[in-house]
């Protein structure tokens, strides 16, 4: 399976910003054929990026978007914009956007539909809080978030991202012990879901990856890439994850 690993740039990054990264990044990954590379910027800067990324093997992401199609909702973006704008993916359900959106199951598996409908690969977030992890309580967050959000979703064009909330932005990553554990979990809910189909989705591993973790994470079997937020915001810290050593 082809590795996915995305940056998820949250809040950062102007347009300019976004054009100097990519000059900067896109000849540093060039030869890199066996991982599927995407940028997520914000939504200001997604038309420059679609044409600095034009012709080469980075692919654009969206990091949310909202269900309707056009109408009365201010300040919303439509899939439809975003496919216009040049994107390939949108992120759906970051837990930044559950905690300060109040975006529920029902909401994520709104957009998820939407998105898909309109021809959008899904990034699909999903992760417990330490308090839910301190409580024994993981799985069960992860079964409901993923039953919820891919409730009637077929799994074409889907990949799902595992980022345990206490390990968002806050340098303590999972150990691979603990990432293969949840990823096996996620795999075998998706064979309910999916039947066979499930071994073909990619499960991501998004939680303080940086150039010195992301070897072994991504040695674990059921570790199919990973998204990337503080270290995707250099451009020479990214391309060393996206390069990272397969011979682990
Ligand atoms: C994220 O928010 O998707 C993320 C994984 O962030 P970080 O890499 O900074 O922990």
């Amino acid at each position: 399976m082809k590795y996915f690993i995305a940056a998820n740039w949250k809040l950062n990054k102007t347009i300019g910003e976004t054009r100097e990264f990519l000059r900067s990044f896109i000849p540093a990954v060039q030869n890199v054929t066996d991982v599927d590379i995407v940028v997520a910027p914000p939504f200001t800067s997604l038309s420059a990026a679609a044409e600095e990324i034009k012709d080469t093997n980075v692919q654009l992401s969206a990091q949310d978007l909202f269900w309707e199609e056009k109408g009365a909702y201010t300040g919303e973006i439509s899939p439809l914009m975003l496919l216009d704008a040049g994107c390939k993916h949108v992120i759906i359900g970051h837990s930044e956007r559950r905690q300060y959106f109040s975006e529920e199951d029902v909401i994520v598996n709104r957009k998820i539909k939407a998105a898909k409908k309109a021809g959008l690969g899904v990034i699909f977030c999903v992760g417990e809080s330490l308090a839910e992890r301190e409580a024994g309580k993981t799985f069960d967050v992860i079964k409901r978030e993923v039953e919820s959000g891919l409730a009637e979703v077929d799994s074409d064009n889907l990949v799902v991202a595992y980022e345990p909330i206490w390990a968002i932005g806050t340098g303590k990553t999972a150990s691979n012990e603990q990432a293969q554990e949840v990823h096996a979990f996620i795999r075998k809910i998706l064979g309910n879901l999916y039947g066979d189909k499930a071994q073909g989705i990619r499960i991501l591993y998004g939680g303080s990856v940086t150039p010195d973790n992301v070897d072994g994470l991504m040695a674990c079997k059921d570790v199919n890439g990973a998204l990337v937020g503080g270290a995707s915001l250099k451009p020479d810290s990214f391309a060393k994850i996206v390069s990272f050593n397969k011979e682990n």
